[in-house]
């Protein structure tokens, strides 16, 4: 027999299996010799009054617990159709297995490098400070979700299927538990032992990968008085071509903006958020969360999620990372991006967040004539006052959370978990008035909501601004660019996904749509 029941549960239940089995036994009036499993199908952690796990189980009596199979429905590819796919991140990657599923041949055209390769650049970047414009946090296999928190919640459930996702994670794997995680995360010391088994997966069954190329054009053309892209050009010449090309090059592929632009395919504008990132230490953000509770040995170090409206513009936390460092995650030169990651332990002694201010075409009508691009050069104008501001390198600009809220510059600064040398600056003078105002007030508000947020312990840092796709591709209902038939352009870069699964989630239903639509 088995059966699903909720139980709420304290941490020193959940954490301890003997208690978990006496909890489980107790819910269901069975004894506890007659509970053979307890298998955990959904968890989280709510700390708003006391500390409890909120936890869906699946007890098993009389009846053995089978582990659940999840594995892939992979075709062998080899003598399939080919579908260009340009960029290995999360939408390039889940779109060419999705694609070997379907009975197409994934050709995978990345401008970094493989995961092995692009640990020895970032750790080059590191020492040299010179950002490889090739192969970077953001740029190379696995894209921008490789070295990050890989948190996989997404605010969006219409997207599709989340479980498909996760599930394709944990064959190459992810912990199963991310599956019952209301909070999952894998972390980046285990994504690229993943993303070089998805490659594994996508090789055996037929695909291809170029990487060290770079799309600097389509191949297109004329058909019924429009454009049919058939392939891509890459920087040395060559062409790859297929049934169709998916566009999976993320936000910071500004030369694919440049392309476009040139070539006169029609862009957006698309509203996006910039900021700065926050730092505090992980134990103030713990007794802050849990409330100095005595259960707080056996809890995760606390995460937060921070929203409010200041002036009509959007101020949210972003990218929370309890235990994490921060990352200089410029992809050309000249720039200053600051962003989190943490490991699978979240075990460095900070917390660090984006905290973002939206921003929209009528906040910066003076960057009008750049049309599409206005937000873009907006975010490269910040960037590089922070290059500036950080002495010409990818040092980061730092204040004092509590200078930086009264417009003082700080005598000291704390010290951090970024991952290159920080430089004292003035924030509140780098950053344009508009965002900084939005920024103070609502850091006010954030320590109403979290008593003890606003402290001189804590940190900004400059600055966030890769928090989403400031343009966007446009697309129809088929998922094509409306000039470009053939084209399919997703992902964060396309502008309709942000963060991991959603970008994800978004190569699947793009590679869906053309399946059908070459059908
Ligand atoms: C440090 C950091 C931490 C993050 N943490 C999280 C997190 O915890 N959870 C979360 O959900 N999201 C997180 N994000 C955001 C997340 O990584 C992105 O939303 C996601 O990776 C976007 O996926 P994508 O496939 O659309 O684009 P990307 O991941 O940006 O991938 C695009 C790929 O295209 C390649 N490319 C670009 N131009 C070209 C070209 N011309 N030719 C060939 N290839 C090209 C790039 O090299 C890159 O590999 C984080 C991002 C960063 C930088």
């Amino acid at each position: 027999m088995r059966k699903i029941v909720e139980i709420d549960l304290s941490p020193e239940e959940y954490t301890t299996p003997e208690l978990l089995h006496a909890a489980a036994a107790r819910r269901t009036g069975m004894t506890a010799a007659e509970v053979k499993h307890v298998e955990v199908l959904r968890r989280s952690l709510d700390s708003r009054r006391g500390i409890r796990y909120h936890t869906t189980v699946e007890i098993y009596a009389g009846e053995d617990f089978v582990p659940r199979d999840y594995s892939g429905h992979y075709q062998d590819c080899h003598a399939k159709p080919p579908v260009v796919i340009v960029g290995a991140g999360p939408a390039g990657l889940f779109a060419a297995l999705r694609a070997l599923e379907l009975g197409l041949k994934p050709v995978i055209i990345e401008r970094g490098q493989p995961v092995e390769q692009r640990r020895y650049d970032i750790a080059r970047l590191g020492r040299s400070r010179v950002v490889d414009p090739e192969s970077n946090w953001c740029f190379g296999e696995g894209g921008a979700g490789t070295y990050s928190d890989g948190k996989l919640y997404t605010r969006s459930t219409k997207r599709g299927n989340i479980d498909y996702v996760l599930q394709r994670f944990i064959e190459h794997g992810a912990d199963p538990s991310i599956a019952i995680d209301a909070h999952a995360h894998i972390g980046t010391d285990r994504l690229s032992g993943i993303i070089a088994n998805m490659r594994h997966t996508i090789e055996t069954h037929g695909g291809e990968y170029h990487f060290g190329t770079r799309v600097v054009d389509l191949v297109a053309q004329p058909e019924q008085g429009q454009l049919r892209v058939v392939g891509v050009r890459d920087a040395q010449g060559n062409t790859y071509e297929g049934v169709a090309v998916v566009l999976a090059t993320g936000h910071s592929a500004r030369d694919i903006y440049s392309l476009f632009t040139r070539r006169g395919w029609a862009l957006q504008a698309k509203p996006f958020a910039l900021g700065v990132r926050v730092e505090h230490p992980q134990s103030l953000i713990n007794e802050i969360q849990y409330h100095r509770s005595p259960s707080m040995r056996f809890l995760p170090p606390a995460a937060y999620s921070l929203t409010t409206q200041v002036d009509g513009h959007g101020v949210f936390s972003f990218c929370m990372c309890p235990g994490g460092v921060i990352v200089p995650a410029a992809t050309g030169a000249g720039q200053q991006v600051v962003n989190g990651m943490s490991n699978s332990q979240r075990n460095s002694p900070y917390a660090n967040s984006g905290i973002a201010v939206t921003v929209s075409p009528a906040d910066v009508p003076q960057y009008a004539d750049h049309g599409a691009l206005a937000l873009l050069r907006f975010q490269q104008e910040v960037e590089e006052a922070a290059f500036r501001a950080a002495g010409d390198t990818i040092s980061a600009p730092i204040q004092r959370l509590t200078d930086f809220c009264q417009n003082r510059t700080s005598q000291h600064n704390n010290k951090s978990n970024y991952l290159g040398p920080t430089v004292g600056s003035p924030l509140h003078e780098l950053l344009p008035p508009f965002v900084v105002h939005c920024l103070q007030e609502g850091f006010r508000q954030f320590d109403r909501k979290m008593h003890g947020f606003l402290t001189s312990q804590a940190s900004v840092l400059a600055v966030e601004s890769r928090t989403s796709s400031p343009v966007r591709i446009p697309r129809d209902e088929t998922m094509q660019h409306p000039q470009l038939h053939g084209l399919y352009p997703c992902g964060e870069g396309a502008g309709y996904a942000g963060g991991i699964v959603s970008s994800a989630l978004d190569g699947i239903n793009a590679i869906e749509k053309l399946a059908n639509y070459q059908s």
